[in-house]
């Protein structure tokens, strides 16, 4: 790093002061996490140099030794978490991991059924913003309106009526388990494939803290960015060794060039992490966390989407305080809390303004906090939220704030030179 702030002094200190900002801020970005220093260390390597179109032992550059066998133990480990017989972890993201599950299964045309975005989906399961949704017949479900859940009679009657060629399931939003099983049976009963999208639970999904969809979907995909604490990047996985290789065509040539094999290193150590007991335990601590939070929230006089968490995420629902997401958004902020406005199911008001906030334990559970600090950062929001004209109680919650930061250091370690 010391290279860096001699090179090019402005970009160094502009990663310096990211850094401060992550320390500083309490990070309850459902889908954030802070990665170790080790994934770092792999992404920020040599690597970045490195053509290699193909795979390992099929590529059209020379000098893929090593990353031959870099690539092979990445895919080894995914397929080792998640029981799966083939595996693909050349994915740039999450969305272009689900754009060549597209090309591998559908025709321009196709009807596809995915969670409407407001109700929890992602852009890339049929948003008419997206590839998804200009190439595909959509047909969006949602969860039920009395339960804020899924309602599989629902989704059933629906892929009846609209006899869908692919059915998406797994979420952004969506704080509950999801049965794969009953998914399995809906997607029999209208001949479709089905992808379970598993981008924000993936790192429950690998430690047991969540039903794991790889016997019952043709494919899944995930981000390795969230609670599975990787580097930013995709994966595609699926048990099917035939549907395997159409994949890997559908990634490359079909949507992808050279793959980054920095970050498919760094994708190899983050999955050697998740594959120990550190990282079960870890897993069950963000579960346990997010339900802390959401209990004290509900004491606090808050409504919580369908109730309450299974998972390292929850909705709030500010229409009980005749607040607004973009509006709570901008005062936890002004505290140093860094969440996201998002919709609530049956939403009136725009995505850009929205009823709720979403909020989500991974990156604080990452920096060690336990459920006391999530009852404590609950309390925090509750008395910001439930006083947005008090400029004392504001300044208040930044001092508690700037003491949980204080107490749980993020990379002790890690300093970036700054010429003065
Ligand atoms: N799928 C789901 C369910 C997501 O929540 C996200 C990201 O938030 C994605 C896909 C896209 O991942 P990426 O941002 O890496 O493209």
């Amino acid at each position: 790093l010391e290279f860096l702030a001699q090179t090019d002094p402005l970009v160094a200190e502009l990663i310096q002061k990211e850094l401060q900002r992550q320390r500083d801020h309490l990070e309850l970005i459902a889908s954030e996490n802070f990665t170790s220093a080790a994934v770092l260390a792999a992404q920020g390597s040599v690597l970045t140099n490195k053509y290699a179109e193909g795979l390992p032992g099929k590529r059209y550059y020379g000098g893929c030794e090593y990353i031959d066998q870099i690539e092979q133990i990445a895919i080894d480990r995914a397929k080792q978490m998640f029981g799966a017989a083939h595996a693909n972890v050349q994915p740039h993201s999450g969305a272009q991991a689900n754009f060549a599950v597209f090309l591998s299964l559908l025709q321009p045309g196709d009807t596809i059924m995915g969670m409407d975005l407001s109700h929890g989906g992602h852009l890339t399961h049929g948003s008419p913003v997206n590839v998804s949704g200009k190439w595909f017949k959509v047909f969006h479900y949602g969860v039920s309106q009395e339960t804020e859940q899924l309602d599989y009679d629902q989704i059933l009657d629906l892929a009846k009526q609209h006899r869908p060629k692919l059915i998406i399931c797994g979420y952004s939003a969506y704080p509950r388990i999801i049965e794969f099983d009953k998914f399995r049976e809906i997607a029999d009963a209208v001949g479709a494939y089905l992808l379970a999208d598993i981008a924000h639970i993936a790192g429950l999904v690998v430690t047991g803290h969540h039903p794991n969809p790889i016997a019952y979907c043709d494919v899944v995909t995930t981000t390795t960015h969230k609670t599975l604490r990787g580097p930013r990047g995709g994966l595609i996985m699926t048990r099917d060794p035939e549907l395997g290789k159409q994949l890997d065509k559908a990634v490359f040539p079909g949507t992808q060039g050279g793959p980054l094999e920095h970050v498919i290193s760094a994708k190899a150590v983050a999955f050697g992490e998740a594959l120990k007991p550190e990282f079960k335990t870890y897993s069950g601590q963000v579960i346990e966390n997010a339900k802390a939070m959401a209990n004290q929230l509900i004491n606090r006089g808050f409504k919580i989407v369908s109730g309450g968490t299974d998972n390292h995420l929850m909705l709030v629902d500010l229409r009980c305080i005749n607040m607004t997401g973009k509006v709570a958004d901008q005062l936890v902020s002004g505290v140093n809390i860094t969440a996201n406005k998002n919709t609530v199911p049956f939403d009136t008001q725009s995505p850009f303004v929205t009823s709720g906030l979403r909020l989500g334990s991974p990156a604080m559970t990452t920096r060690g906090m336990g459920t006391a600090e999530f009852t404590e950062i609950a309390d925090i929001i509750a008395d910001r939220l439930l006083n947005p004209e008090d400029e004392a109680i504001a300044q208040d919650c930044r001092l508690r704030v700037a003491s949980l930061c204080d107490r749980f250091p993020l990379y002790p370690h890690l300093s970036i030179p700054v010429p003065a």
